[in-house]
């Protein structure tokens, strides 16, 4: 059965709005020495604002952007949503749309043709190239931390739009403490774009990040990640459906309570008021239980 002091200590924890799910999760906490985490809402709170459209025709490319982000549930398409409908933007109707993972949102237009929305990946897989503007609009979003949208029909790309998150607020001082309490490896994963991930990581004091991740890519690297030397346990730190499977195979899986149900289901501990200032009281609690009991 489980050790008194793991018990109080679970209570305390819950007490302070962190929840173990298990005993077992409080035990692997104390070993944890890495932990990835995911940008978009969980270091960033994932509520985007429209702030660049660069197009020759700007109403037709949000017209366009707002019919597709209609359609998908990321953070991003809020934003468009939002920003079309502030500026009495009317979205294209659009048919048969698809959220494509790790790319953006395809659907039909009324004559037919692919129309999208999304990053260069999906850009490259309806052959659209960016002109020398729009890829200058990209890398300048990035260097400033926006993340961008590209819209397109068929392999014409119709705009570029910037789209700004904000950090939650006193993340830094989080992860500046959770260093000082032995977790000597965090590391971002992002689906983000490199110089966006770079803007960011660079903010948060973060020297190490990985960018323009697959949701299977984050999976594998939170393996990768375990096998390098002096790794420790691995935790995981998401919110999105994305992460689930990285929480799933992370040594100790960490939702954030704003996040998406199945996050918190995959995950064996989850922060109740999304407050991640609370892991490194979280990380010393694990550790004073395992020398209480031993
Ligand atoms: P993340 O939440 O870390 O960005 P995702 O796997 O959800 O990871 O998405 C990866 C990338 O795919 C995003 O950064 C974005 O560029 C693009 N993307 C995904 N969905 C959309 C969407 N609905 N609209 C625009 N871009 C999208
Ligand atoms: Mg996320």
């Amino acid at each position: 059965s489980t050790p008194a002091v793991m018990l109080s200590a679970m209570a305390a924890a819950a007490r302070g709005g962190v929840l173990f799910k298990s005993s077992a999760a409080l035990d692997a906490l104390a070993d944890v020495r890495t932990v990835a985490f995911d940008k978009t809402g969980t270091l960033t709170q994932a509520k985007m604002t429209l702030t660049r459209v660069v197009a020759d025709d700007e109403g037709a490319a949000l017209a366009l952007a707002a019919g597709l982000e209609a359609h998908s549930e990321h953070p991003i398409a809020q934003a468009v949503v939002t920003a079309a409908r502030e500026r009495g933007v009317t979205p294209e109707h659009v048919q048969d749309a698809q959220a494509i993972p790790g790319h953006g949102i395809e659907a039909r237009g009324a004559d037919g043709a692919v129309v999208w929305a999304g990053n260069t990946r999906l850009a490259g897989r309806n052959g659209a190239a960016l002109n020398a503007a729009q890829h200058a609009a990209l890398t300048e979003l990035g260097s400033q931390g926006s993340s961008s949208v590209i819209v397109g029909r068929g392999p014409q790309v119709l705009g570029v739009m910037g789209v700004a998150d904000a950090l939650r607020p006193g993340i830094a001082q989080a992860l500046t403490e959770l260093r000082a309490s032995g977790i000597t490896h965090p590391v971002m994963l992002t689906g983000d774009r490199q110089e966006v991930a770079q803007t960011v990581a660079a903010e948060l004091g973060l020297n190490e990040y990985r960018a323009e991740l697959l949701p299977e890519d984050k999976l594998r690297i939170i393996g990768e990640l375990g096998a390098q030397p002096g790794a420790g346990r691995v935790a995981m730190v998401g919110d999105g459906v994305n992460d689930a499977p990285a929480l799933a195979r992370a040594d100790l899986g960490i939702a954030v309570a704003s996040g998406t149900d199945v996050a918190i289901e995959s995950a064996d501990m989850v922060l109740m008021r999304s407050d991640l200032g609370k892991l490194a009281g979280a990380v010393r609690l694990a550790r004073d239980a395992r020398r209480t009991v031993i």
